[in-house]
């Protein structure tokens, strides 16, 4: 056996060997992988082999028609089948919510090239027979859905791999990985040591043991999971005469997904008393092999099928397949860097191999050889939780993440398994006060506030919700009188020592402030993308305060410590300082009533210690409302303090508490984006305009600088404006067409109702070419093609005179 190679892939089921087969297809042939038994060997062997293309992220659908296209060039390289049948798929919608959701994602779909489409009972019936279409009101088509042959694929990846120079060694397990002082690992099996510069973890079903070996835990759980092969079936045997196939059909009512096996059907189940297997562990002896049938466990998806699909009642059940698979807490797979570590690498919790495994594999390894992937793949980041989880909140999110595996997913959906789980000092006060919550990154925080008589649930729609009165309410008492929220829920870094300043000259692309300032600024990645949207604020020369949002904040510490340097220190310190924002234009007397400091002498975009009521306070005069406002940070330990300081000074003025769906509709006025939907590594500061936060005269080379230097000079293909749409009950949520007659120009990347000035708006990128002040479009909603106006003026205080004032 090899004992020293530049990857160490451990895992030999679908995704390690896609990882594998990707190394060597980017350029890195001294590559391995190391499987404890032969190939398949975990959930691969047993799986159903459907692939689709629908996903609620508009990247994992990208990927997943990466991962679909691919299996041909897999074919055409090896020689070898993968036993593809790539017969369509419908999935049926039974109610207008279902049908409102398929439709957004055919909308969606327009832009990203991908030929699905809204098809009528009638249609469904002749397009896939087997369906009894009573209470059915339509469904969406796709012709790139089908299945395969899991083992035949697996091997075609194994063979593409060692084609190109990569090693498999079998029956050799993995008994521990040690990192060496230089970040190197050693790679312990029970064949003998090798020595590796990356390990990459592809266990699947024993992610979370192998984990374990480097001390990390791996969000996921394995859930047992169970289809059912049927005889022959009269029908599936015509259509065989006429050479025909039948097509998969996903039946969301009924949580089942069927498609035809040879000359009979399969149909499989994400039932509700679902079960999580190897609750404290997957046991290593557990090989080839399947868990006893369970036909009490989907007796009521059974008895639904066998109306929906009247033939499955009539056919004999020829096999059952009962095993089990890993799901991370959202359902998406857990890939990249493992922050925190270096050189080591997930690819697990892929809960649907057959549609992810080639784009996790694409994604993993332009990471790791390129230093960057070429989309956003935040949706399947490692990152994107942080170091609060634990096994404890994994295992209900992962069942109700199963449960809802047919569900449709509202745009504005709070889940509540695992919750509360991470609160702030004012939990109890805001829920008095009748907040409705939601859920960021383990973190409570307020949505709005229902008051009295008022639901304490927000109805979850694709149109506007229950929430409008609330949201519009806090919303007029920021823009005429004063509002207060948290703060918490910003990720926040301290970044000290006497390089500090030289290093975020390097690390941002903006300007770094002089002390008492604040700056914003975009980070950006080697390739010119946007990583990251900070406020910056100078205590001191060597002390600076960063803040951006709670959600990435395990993604922006890995950049930070992958870009570490000698006399800096940075802490993420976001759970460490909390405090409060307060906006509108009694702002300023609210805070110049609980402190003696000269609260005049802060101009916009200062930053100063003061103390408020009792307690010690950075506060900083800034706003994401767009008004005069002020955020202020203190201990968390003295949080309720500074609360009843600000409280009572505010009342008599007015003040009320604000949400975030306040504070989103808010932003709309300004026209500011939000990280994550306008900002993102999908996009560049010159297609979004955060190019103008740039310090281009600065002399420091900050990453991403050369990039960014030459989209400057060729200006960018695409820029980002805001429209007003002429909406009814529905506004933009992400990613709806832009249309120009009858050709999509565009697609949106965010939007709502600004209650402020009573109009609908809209984000979304269009053709630079295109552009006029006058531009006139129509935007699709839920189906219907909305006419939408550009507009260029921001919809309140448009010379800024408040928010500097
Ligand atoms: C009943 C059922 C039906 C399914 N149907 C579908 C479907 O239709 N479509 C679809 O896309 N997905 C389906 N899936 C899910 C699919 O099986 C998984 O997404 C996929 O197999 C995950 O592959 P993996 O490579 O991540 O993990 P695994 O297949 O679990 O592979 C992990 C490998 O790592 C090896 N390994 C672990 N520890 C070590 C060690 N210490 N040393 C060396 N080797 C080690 C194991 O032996 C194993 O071979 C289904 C799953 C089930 C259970």
């Amino acid at each position: 056996m090899k004992t020293t190679t530049r990857v160490v892939v451990i895992g030999g089921g679908v995704v390690g060997c896609s990882v594998l087969y990707h190394l060597t297809k980017l350029g890195w042939s001294d590559v391995m992988l190391l499987e404890r038994n032969e190939l398949t060997s975990g959930s691969t062997w047993h799986a159903a082999g459907g692939f689709h293309t629908l996903n609620g992220d508009t990247n994992m659908a990208a990927l997943q028609g990466y991962t679909i296209r691919l299996y041909k060039e897999l074919e055409a390289i090896t020689g070898m089948s993968c036993g593809l049948h790539h017969v369509g798929g419908v999935t049926l919608a039974d109610n207008r919510d279902r049908m409102d959701m398929l439709v957004a994602e055919r909308a969606k779909h327009r832009y990203m090239g991908l030929e699905t489409e809204i098809v009528t009972p009638e249609e469904i019936a002749k397009i896939a027979p087997v369906t009894n279409t009573a209470g059915i009101i339509g469904g969406l088509y796709d012709p790139l859905d089908g299945h395969l042959d899991p083992s035949g694929t697996t091997h075609a990846y194994a063979k593409a791999a060692r084609m190109g120079g990569a090693t498999i060694e079998t029956h050799c397990k993995v008994l521990e990985t040690n990192q060496r002082p230089d970040g190197t690992w050693d790679v312990v099996t029970d064949k003998g040591t090798v020595h590796a510069e990356h390990v990459v973890n592809a266990a699947g079903l024993w992610a979370r043991e192998v984990g374990a070996m480097a001390g990390v835990y791996f969000p996921l759980h394995p859930m047992e999971h169970q289809y059912i092969v049927t005889e022959d079936v009269p029908l599936i045997l015509d259509m065989a005469k006429d050479g025909l196939e039948h097509p998969h059909v996903m039946d969301p009512a009924g949580e089942s997904y069927l498609r035809q096996e040879g000359r009979g059907l399969c149909i499989g189940f994400y039932e509700q008393p679902c079960r999580p297997w190897a609750v404290d562990g997957t046991p290593w002896d557990f090989g080839h092999e399947l868990l006893p049938d369970d036909f009490d466990k989907i007796e009521d998806s059974i008895a639904f099928a066998y109306r929906r699909f009247p033939a499955l009642e009539k056919a004999g059940v020829k096999s059952v397949i009962h095993g089990p698979f890993t799901f991370a807490p959202d359902g998406n797979p857990l890939v990249g860097p493992v922050p925190g570590m270096r050189n080591y690498w997930s690819a697990c919790a892929v809960m649907a191999g057959f549609s992810q495994g080639g784009g996790v594999g694409l994604m993993l390894a332009q990471w790791m050889i390129e230093g960057e992937t070429e989309r956003d793949t935040f949706a399947m980041d490692c990152a994107r939780f942080g170091s609060w989880i634990t096994p404890g909140y994994t295992r209900p999110k992962v069942i109700e993440n199963y449960q809802k595996r047919f569900s449709v997913s509202y745009p504005n959906e709070e889940l509540p398994a695992a919750r509360p789980l991470r609160t702030t000092p004012m939990y109890d006060i805001f829920d008095a006060m009748g907040a409705v919550w939601g859920a960021q990154y383990g973190l409570e925080v307020p949505n709005y506030f229902a008051q009295d008589g008022e639901p304490r649930f927000e109805t979850p729609s694709f149109r506007r919700s229950n929430a409008w009165q609330a949201t519009a309410r806090e919303v007029q008492a920021v823009r005429q009188a004063v509002g207060i929220n948290e703060v918490q829920n910003f990720g926040k870094y301290r970044v000290t020592g006497a390089n500090a300043r030289a290093w975020l000259d390097r690390i941002m692309a903006g300007r770094v402030p002089a002390p008492g300032r604040l700056s914003l600024t975009p980070m950006l990645s080697e390739k010119g993308r946007l990583i990251g949207d900070f406020t910056i604020s100078c205590l001191a020369e060597d002390q600076f305060t960063l803040t951006a949002s709670y959600g990435a904040q395990a993604f922006h510490m890995r950049w930070f410590q992958r870009h570490a340097e000698a006399g800096v220190q940075v802490e993420n310190i976001s759970d460490r300082l909390t405090g409060f924002q307060i906006a509108g234009p009694l702002a300023k007397d609210v805070l110049a009533a609980c402190t003696r400091d000269n609260v005049g002498a802060l101009r916009f975009m200062d930053v100063a210690r003061m103390t408020i009521g009792m307690v010690d306070c950075v506060v900083q005069r800034v706003s994401y409302t767009g008004d005069l406002g002020y955020e202020i940070y203190c201990d968390p330990m003295a949080q309720r303090a500074l609360w009843q300081a600000l409280w009572a000074a505010g009342q008599p003025m007015g003040m009320s508490p604000f949400g975030m769906r306040a504070m989103m509709s808010l932003r709309l006025d300004k026209f500011f984006g939000s990280w994550g939907r306008e900002f993102s590594p999908d996009y560049t500061p010159a297609e979004t305009g955060m190019d103008r936060f740039i310090a281009w005269k600065k002399p420091a080379h900050f990453i991403g600088r050369t990039a960014a230097e030459a989209e400057r000079a060729q200006g960018p293909a695409r820029q980002l404006v805001t429209f007003e749409v002429d909406a009814q009950d529905a506004d933009v949520v992400a990613y709806e067409p832009i249309w120009m007659g009858e050709k999509v120009i565009g697609f949106c990347t965010s939007g709502g109702y600004s209650h402020h000035a009573g109009k609908s708006i809209a984000y979304g990128f269009v053709p630079s070419d295109q552009l006029r002040d006058d531009l006139q479009v129509e935007i699709e909603v839920l189906g219907q093609r909305l006419p939408a106006r550009r507009i260029t003026t921001a919809l309140f205080d448009a010379d800024g005179a408040r928010m500097r004032g």
